[in-house]
């Protein structure tokens, strides 16, 4: 059977997630709303800004409801702002942005820095292969919880923040501190599409 995987779409890169889901060969349906999310077998958490979101995910009545379904083993797949709503603690967040939880670990919020907030690189992510970062005012994994693994780390040659976490998994919940939706290769969404099947 086919998966069909969901996006929620209340702000950021919501497009280019359902285009590389559908590329990679998997539904993929919006969600903006607590009947959507439960019809679906997974969900992506797109870049974008995260205290927005957070926001939006009361007004839209998603918040518990995502919440739920995560804590209940939901697949979950978030990138950039989509990494710090899954993380369990934020710093430099906003004190009253909110927390789906599902990862265990601590991020920082625009961790990068002004100077280099915007780059890109190529890194090694276990499960995928070489893939290209971008990095658009991202945050970074400064902790990670014992069931916790890391998949990717900045290379050593890319200088400031070098060997920063960028890429983990625990169980079910995949996160990235970058945008593999704007570069036109699928391998990162098609990790979490198995990663689905095999839910
Ligand atoms: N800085 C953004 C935030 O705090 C994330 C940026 C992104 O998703 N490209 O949510």
């Amino acid at each position: 059977m086919v998966p069909t995987i969901g996006v929620l779409a209340l702000q950021g890169d919501v497009r280019e997630h359902l285009a590389a889901l559908s590329a990679a060969g998997v539904g993929a349906v919006p969600v903006r709303r607590p009947a959507e999310l439960a019809a679906v077998d997974g969900i992506v958490l797109p870049g974008g800004e995260s205290t927005t979101i957070s926001k939006l995910l009361g007004i839209f009545e998603l918040l518990d409801p995502l919440r739920a379904r995560i804590a209940d083993g939901l697949p979950a797949y978030g990138s950039c702002a989509g990494m710090i709503l899954l993380a369990g603690e934020v710093l430099d967040g906003r004190p009253d942005q909110e927390q789906l939880g599902g990862l265990d670990v601590v991020v920082r919020r625009n961790a990068f820095g002004r100077q280099v907030d915007s780059f890109e690189t190529d890194l090694d992510m276990t499960g995928v292969g070489s893939v290209r970062a971008v990095f658009i005012r991202a945050p970074w994994v400064e902790k990670t919880g014992a069931d916790v693994e890391v998949l990717a780390t900045v290379p050593g040659d890319a200088a400031q923040a070098a060997g920063r976490v960028v890429a983990v998994r625990q169980g079910n919940v995949l996160a990235t501190s970058f945008h593999p939706e704007i570069t036109g290769d699928l391998r990162v969404h098609a990790y979490f599409a198995d990663l689905v099947r095999s839910a």
